[in-house]
């Protein structure tokens, strides 16, 4: 194996905490972050109740303050990244109320600058990199592909000419077939990708599709799960073997709870799907963590698109993102509280 840090990663479950900063014109003053360790501790307490049953600890791989940089979120992202190389399955997602940085974490703020590049094109970089300066006998071949999950529908976003793709739940089952190494491939279109420029190119169409059947893009996004899978393929010249690795990098919709006395028609019913498949997505990964016999896979489209990187030999990275904010403290507990079960 070549890059055996990974091998060296506790099990195959693994949490880190991301804290956002405050933004421009945000006060600084009610932060809800105490302290935040060395070692992955978090003490996050409600600065408007005084007393110290509202300090809570939490204990995660890893946190990421507030000062923390891409690049930076990134060296400790990279190893299991790379190992899809080596013929494992990954899956890295981001958690989070919205606002609270998935979307930066994992795409960053925009693709003008590159020091700004989250997780998804740092990644699809390193691989680019890696697979072409190995200097072994192995020819990689990488595809991508990018579906939004809304409402328990599935759309492929990189169908350039048209309204999109909506995958249903009969092709759905193709995506469970087992290829020779186990591994899934969704059924939507799979693009071959050389370079950062295709790269770059696709997630303009995958970005566009996904704004034109929104009436707010912000508003819709965060009420969907966005998915890109990247798919790679080493063949080996030398012994003529073949070898398959596959990263999802899911943005997932905004983890808040709906005040169901407020929320009526389809605002209710978009709650309602997010929280029936964050809820799989929880009840998959407890399971894992526990090792229990029976993986509930097949409660939400979203945990069948994801198995074949969720599980086994499968490697999982959980970023749990935070919003500083006095006023997300009840949302920043929720999160907290759904990192806990799943750790
Ligand atoms: P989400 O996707 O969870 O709804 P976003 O990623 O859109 O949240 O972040 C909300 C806002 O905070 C955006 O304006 C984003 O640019 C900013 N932001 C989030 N994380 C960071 C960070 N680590 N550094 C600077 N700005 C951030
Ligand atoms: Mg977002």
């Amino acid at each position: 194996k070549l890059y055996n840090e990974v091998q060296d990663l506790k099990g195959n479950i693994r949490v880190y905490c991301r804290i956002r900063p405050f933004l421009p014109g945000q006060s600084q003053k009610h932060t809800t972050i105490e302290f935040v360790g060395d070692e992955g501790e978090l003490i996050v307490s409600n600065p408007l109740k005084q007393g110290k049953e509202s300090r809570k600890l939490f204990k995660f791989n890893k946190v990421f303050g507030q000062a923390t940089s891409q690049e930076e979120v990134f060296k400790d992202t990279q190893p299991l990244i790379r190992s899809v190389l080596d013929g494992y399955n990954v899956c890295i997602f981001a958690y989070g109320q919205t606002g609270s940085g998935k979307t930066y974490t994992m795409s960053g703020p925009g693709l003008s600058s590159k020091s700004d590049w989250g997780v998804n094109y740092r990644a699809l970089h390193d691989l680019f990199h890696i697979s072409q300066t190995r200097g072994s006998s192995i020819i990689y071949e990488i595809g991508v592909q990018m579906v939004e999950i809304y409402n328990e529908q599935v759309r492929d976003l990189l169908e350039k000419n048209a309204n999109y793709c909506f995958l249903n739940l009969h092709t759905l089952g193709i995506w469970n077939t087992a290829q020779p190494n186990g591994l899934a491939v969704p059924d939507a279109s799979m693009h071959s990708v050389n370079s950062m420029t295709d790269v770059l190119e696709l997630m303009n169409i995958g970005l566009t599709n996904r704004a034109t059947s929104a009436t707010a893009l912000n508003e819709r996004s965060s009420r969907s799960h966005s998915v890109l899978s990247v798919h790679v393929r080493g063949t080996d010249l030398k012994t003529n073997t073949l070898l398959r690795g596959c990263l999802h990098l899911v943005d997932l919709a905004g983890s808040e709870r709906v005040d169901r006395s407020e929320a009526t028609g389809d605002r209710l019913k978009e709650a309602q799907h997010i929280n029936k498949s964050l809820s799989a997505l929880g009840d998959v990964i407890s399971a894992l963590a526990q090792k229990s016999q029976h993986v509930p896979y097949r409660n939400s489209k979203l945990t069948q698109l994801l198995q074949s990187s969720l599980g086994g030999q499968a490697k999982t990275l959980m970023f749990v993102q935070l919003n500083p904010d006095v006023a997300s403290y009840s949302e920043t507990i929720s999160t907290l509280k759904f990192a806990e079960r799943v750790s």
